[in-house]
């Protein structure tokens, strides 16, 4: 649905459902104040938010979800980062949005004080976390250390904003976000330039993201491997110009077929497979790039040796960086990619628990769960 034939009620009430997280896996459904905005921040109106694999970590183990310096367990804490919403209400020095903008948000306002916040490195800001008593500098990771998106209405600092195109919808407004993951995983390897080869291993929202964002900055070939053929196809339809069902063929002889022998400039690695970063040094070139952006459950036997001998060089990132969200979704807004071809399903907030048990258990190949909230 478009806000264009919405009501534009703005009127705030004073208290808003948001869901709670009690215990492991225990959301509750709650009653809640709406929070106030502070200096340089707005209250967004949520009105869609997509849940991510992240999620279910929080819901699950807590982490990596930090409140108060501890677990977020009965803290009467929000879940939720994938968000986007309108504009209804602006804090103290507001005047880069108005009332009624629709905005996509990036999770992380870092601290905005510390060395690396000074280098757009606000995702690993050095005060992550600390926005509570006497060590307050402001950090705020929505859905992670501050009220998250699976409610009515947060409150959001107007460093997290990019604006929503009229003619997006809800729904694909919340994978601005995921798109600004993979951008900024091609940022951190150091920016791709037209012509340079991508494999990306792993057709999950980053990986699909990620062969998406890569040929619409010009990457060729882009070569995305997975297990599931459905997941492959939609990579194609995304833009990846080879698949690989590595369960019918072994990845790295694909790759060297396809680049006859040369092995890929980079590689994004978004699957968390244990064997994932050996066979991406088997795949790129010598003195080629890697990144990191998945997470294996455990530690994992890496040849250093081969990585040294080879002048590889590997990455690792935490979300989404240096405004990667604002250029993924420039190029969204320029259609240059179809973002909500992940986009499967869609609820509504009181229905959270079954949007979780369809992303969870992949029910109809659930990819992208969408709540839809206004
Ligand atoms: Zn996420
Ligand atoms: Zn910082």
């Amino acid at each position: 649905m478009k806000t264009a034939a919405r009501v534009k009620d703005f009127s705030i009430p004073k208290t808003m459902k948001a869901w709670v997280l009690e215990g492991p896996e225990q959301l509750r459904l709650s009653e809640k104040p709406v929070p106030e905005p502070g200096q340089a921040e707005v209250l967004v109106r949520i009105d869609a938010v997509a849940i991510c694999g992240t999620d279910v970590e929080i819901l699950t183990k807590g982490l990596p979800a930090w409140i108060k310096g501890g677990l977020p367990f009965n803290k009467n804490f929000t879940p939720g980062h994938e968000y986007m919403g309108t504009v209804v209400k602006l804090g103290a020095g507001v005047d880069e949005h108005r009332i009624g903008d629709r905005v996509a948000v990036e999770i992380h306002a870092g601290c905005g004080r510390c060395e690396r916040c000074r280098m757009g490195m606000y995702t690993s800001c050095l005060n992550y976390g600390l926005n509570y008593g006497e060590n307050n500098k402001g950090h705020r990771a929505n859905g992670f250390t501050t009220d998250g998106g699976f409610a009515e209405y947060a409150v959001n600092h107007i460093n997290t904003l990019v604006h929503v195109p009229d003619e997006m919808s809800d729904e694909e407004a919340t994978l601005i976000v995921t798109a600004g993951t993979a951008m900024y995983g091609l940022t951190v390897l150091g920016g791709l330039i037209a012509g340079e080869s991508l494999v990306v291993i792993g057709p999950g929202p980053v990986g699909l993201m990620s062969a998406a964002v890569g040929k619409a900055l010009g990457a060729h070939p882009v070569i995305l491997t997975g297990t599931r053929d459905s997941r492959l196809n939609l990579g194609t339809r995304l833009g990846a110009d080879y698949v690989i069902n590595v369960q019918k063929e072994d990845p790295v002889g694909a790759v060297k077929r396809i680049t006859e022998g040369k092995g890929v400039h980079y590689v994004m690695e978004c699957s968390a497979a244990p064997n994932a970063l050996n066979e991406a040094m088997d795949m790129v070139n010598r003195g080629g790039r890697i990144c990191l952006a998945a997470f294996p459950g455990e530690p994992v036997p890496v040849d250093l040796a081969k990585l040294a001998r080879n002048n590889i060089y590997v990455f690792g990132i935490r979300g989404e960086g240096m405004r990667a969200t604002h250029r993924a979704a420039a190029l969204m807004a320029q259609k240059r990619f179809e973002a909500k071809l992940i986009h499967t399903h869609t609820f509504p907030l009181e229905e959270a628990p079954t949007a979780f048990r369809y992303f969870r258990e992949r029910i109809d190949d659930a990819i992208k769960v969408v709540i839809k909230v206004n």
